[in-house]
């Protein structure tokens, strides 16, 4: 469970303190899609950078699965953050001079699996790019590279996904199939996805719409039109394991039998 309490964020504009996000709690619940919406500036992105400990929020706190983040070391929310938060970035931000393959290693090889080279395999041919393993990042297309990009970031299954307009720089049918990959994270292994989007009808795929503007939530609803069930287990019971369970499930239902022989 993501749950912020009392976030807020200042930055200095000159000699004025300039809000970008007023103090508000949020509580996103384990396997919930939620996307956020709202004009240019109206703080996404800050949000979204200060759940995934990349930003530090002014005030207030960020609890992930209990755990304040903003009173760890970089050391320790470095950990956390390899193993329960994948990022996904409007322009992908593989780095150019490994290929695809090299760069969804990367993440294994930081977390130290054991199985980082199948596991590499294996994730490219989810995304559907088997045989581009090989290639750079400048030999592949926008949407294949942020389908590497979402690899990557599902690499060590985190249970939490947050992305940044992912498909901003896409056309609509590259945006759509990327989308469809990060739905069925959601879906099929109870991956808590949050989406920045510009996009009203990718917004409206989700299980609960947030919108924002001028740092400010002006709309928390339930997508009635979506009928996805959410997992209540951490509302149930707080120290109750939900996340381990979804973490020893991963990309691949099926392809998973780690630890069982
Ligand atoms: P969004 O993603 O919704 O477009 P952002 O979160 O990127 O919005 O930014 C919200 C507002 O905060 C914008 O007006 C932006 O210019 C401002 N902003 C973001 N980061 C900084 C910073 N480090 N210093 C000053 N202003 C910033
Ligand atoms: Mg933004």
């Amino acid at each position: 469970m993501i749950e912020l309490l009392k976030v807020t964020k200042q930055v200095a504009s000159g000699s004025e303190q300039l809000t970008i996000l007023h103090p508000f709690d949020l509580q996103i619940k384990s396997g919930e899609f939620v996307s956020i919406t709202g004009p240019s500036g109206s703080g996404k992105s800050t949000l979204l950078g200060i759940i995934a400990g990349l930003d530090a929020p002014s005030g207030g706190s960020v609890l992930i699965d209990d755990e304040d983040i903003t009173l760890m070391n970089e050391d320790r929310l470095a950990r956390l953050r390899g193993a329960k938060i994948g990022f996904v970035f409007q322009s992908f931000h593989l780095i150019p001079t490994l290929t695809a393959e090299e760069n969804i290693l990367i993440p294994l090889e930081i977390a130290g699996a054991s199985d980082a080279k199948p596991r590499a395999r294996e994730l490219l041919a989810e995304v559907e790019l088997t045989n581009r393993g090989h290639h750079y990042p400048s030999q592949l297309s926008g949407g294949e590279q942020q389908r590497i990009a979402i690899a990557r970031a599902f690499a060590n299954r985190p249970p939490i996904l947050l992305a940044d307009e992912p498909t901003g720089n896409l056309d609509s049918r590259n945006g759509a199939h990327v989308l469809e990959l990060m739905q069925n994270l959601n879906a099929r292994h109870a991956t808590t996805l949050v989406l920045v989007t510009h996009d009203a009808e990718l917004a409206a795929l989700a299980t609960r719409r947030i919108a924002l503007r001028d740092g400010c939530v002006v709309m928390d609803s339930q997508n009635e039109a979506t009928n996805v069930e959410v997992n209540t287990h951490d509302t149930v019971h707080p120290h109750a394991t939900p996340t381990t369970n979804e973490r020893a499930h991963g990309f691949d239902i099926e392809a998973q039998t780690e630890g069982a022989g």
